[in-house]
This record gives C-alpha cells, sequence and structure tokens, in this order.
C-alpha cells in the first residue's frame, strides 16, 4: 500500500508520518518512509541525523542509476522503518515533481519500490504546481494534517482538489483529515460539513512531541525510557490500525475559495 501524507508547511507532517510508520511497523509491516520535502528533514526522529538525499547520491554518481546501491539511498531507521530522502531540486530551479519521479524511478532499479507492505511519501503540501502533487500518481491513500486553523485548512481543501483530480485517472482515494497540535476542531467539523471526509484523529499540542523533533526520536523511541508517553504513541497506533484497516476514503468535492473564505470566517 502507498499513503501520501500532505498538509501546510510546518503543521507537522514529517513528525506525524514518522510515528506512523513506526505504530504501522509495530503492528508487523514492512515500512518505507520518502521524504519529499527539499527540506529533507522527514525521517530525522527515525534516523537521528540529516541522511543523504537520492538527488545529491545521483549527482555524486552523474546520474548513473546503475552505480548506486541500495545502501547509498535507503537508511534503516528507529523500529526498523526504511527511510529514504527524496531531496529537492535547487532552490528557485527545477522541478519537485521531477525529484520525485527521479527517486522512484530509482527505487524501482534497485527491486526495493514493491517490496514493501507500506510506503509512506511525506509531501509539502502548499500545492503550487502539479510537481507537487507527483506523489498521488503513486499513492492508494492520502492523508491531510491540518489544525483547526483557516490557513491549514485552506490549504487541506487545495490537496482534497488534487486527489479529486488524480483520482479521475487513479484508483486514488482521501483517507482522511489528522488534526494536529489542537484541542479544538470546531473549523474542522465547519470544514467537513462542507466537504465531507473522515477525519481519523486529532491530537493535541503535546510538548513532548515538540521536544521529539529536537531530540531526533520518535515518541516510540521516547516512550521507551518514559512509559508516561505511551498515550501519545496510542494516537499514532490509532491512525495506523484505521490505514491496515482499508478504509474506503472518499474522492472529495473541494469547496471554492469564497465558499471556503466565508465559511471559515466569522463575519
Ligand atoms: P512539517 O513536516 O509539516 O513541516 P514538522 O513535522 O517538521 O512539520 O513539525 C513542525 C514542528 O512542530 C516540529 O518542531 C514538531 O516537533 C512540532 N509538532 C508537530 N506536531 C506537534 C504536536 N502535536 N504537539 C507539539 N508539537 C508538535
Ligand atoms: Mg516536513
Amino acid at each position: 500500500m502507498k499513503l501520501s501524507v500532505y498538509g501546510k508547511g510546518g503543521i507537522g507532517k514529517s513528525t506525524t508520518s514518522c510515528n506512523i510508520s513506526v505504530a504501522l511497523a509495530k503492528r508487523g509491516k514492512k515500512v518505507l518512509q520518502i521524504g519529499c520535502d527539499p527540506k529533507h528533514d522527514s525521517t530525522f526522529t527515525l534516523t537521528g541525523f540529516l541522511i543523504p538525499t537520492i538527488i545529491d547520491t545521483l549527482q555524486e554518481k552523474d546520474y548513473h542509476y546503475e552505480d548506486v546501491w541500495a545502501e547509498d539511498v535507503i537508511y534503516k531507521g528507529y523500529g526498523g522503518v526504511d527511510c529514504v530522502e527524496a531531496g529537492g531540486p535547487p532552490a528557485g530551479a527545477g522541478c519537485g515533481g521531477y525529484v520525485v519521479g527521479e527517486t522512484v524511478k530509482l527505487l524501482k532499479e534497485l527491486n526495493a519500490f514493491d517490496e514493501y507492505d507500506v510506503i509512506l511519501f511525506d509531501v509539502l503540501g502548499d500545492v503550487v504546481c502539479g510537481g507537487f502533487a507527483a506523489p498521488l500518481n503513486y499513492s492508494d491513500y492520502c492523508m491531510i494534517v491540518t489544525d483547526n486553523g483557516f490557513d491549514a485548512l485552506f490549504a487541506a481543501n487545495r490537496i482534497a482538489a488534487s486527489v479529486r483530480e488524480k483520482a479521475r485517472t487513479h484508483p486514488l482515494r482521501l483517507a482522511g483529515l489528522i488534526g494536529n497540535r489542537t484541542s479544538k476542531r470546531d473549523l474542522i467539523d465547519k470544514y467537513i460539513s462542507a466537504v465531507p471526509m473522515p477525519v481519523l484523529e486529532v491530537l493535541p499540542l503535546i510538548e513532548d512531541i515538540r521536544v521529539s523533533r529536537v531530540k531526533g526520536k520518535t515518541l516510540f523511541e521516547m516512550a521507551e525510557t518514559d512509559p508516561s508517553l505511551n498515550y501519545v504513541c496510542e494516537y499514532y497506533l490509532n491512525i495506523a490500525d484505521q490505514i491496515l484497516a482499508l478504509p474506503e476514503g472518499v474522492v472529495p468535492n473541494d469547496a471554492p475559495d469564497r465558499e471556503l473564505f466565508s465559511l471559515l470566517s466569522d463575519f
């Protein structure tokens, strides 16, 4: 199964992805997480360091795919999760979609693309061009991370529109929203009343999740020495279990921008 995690910048996609990847591994699945953000820090809490990117490695080898070995680009992370960072095009030039395409091509050459129970793409979601929607071409499901605010829901609506477009030609479904860093969900509920889609989980702002980033550890690793954190892991295990239950998901009908402004505003 292939999953894409989208959402506004800084909303918690990578944090959520890493912890879902470990939760899936805890359920016995062979998991690969692919960071598709030029920020290339997607897998940092899994490995504890910034691993070399596919694009850097390909550049080093003059794009001779046959000279790249799996161990050059696939790194073992916490809980047995395999980690890849696609990397980014040079700032201000190139295309994020091209980078994702090259990454998938290389993983196929290495016979790694179809070897996993779950591949999770961690993708940036301020969707400005078709390139950033590229991982959807390879995905069965999309999940969107959002908070209870206008900007993240606006980005979510854009992503929903991309899913609707891709679903015309691919068997792609939106599995649902993950509310993050919020205990309130009134705007999320308003949004899904206009654009129906499941809410898989709502995670509050938790100081230990913030700290996990600085420590370079997932919550599962932190819970090994601090069992009081097990309750946080339960959120991620719950999301993993819903994914493994193969949810029906939806093909969303995104809301027009003007409707969204009036829906989510007080005036
Ligand atoms: P993105 O990948 O969407 O850009 P990150 O996963 O890098 O976002 O998260 C941005 C910051 O927010 C990180 O420092 C992370 O630790 C923090 N964070 C994410 N989710 C939570 C949460 N539920 N509670 C507290 N901090 C969080
Ligand atoms: Mg990220």
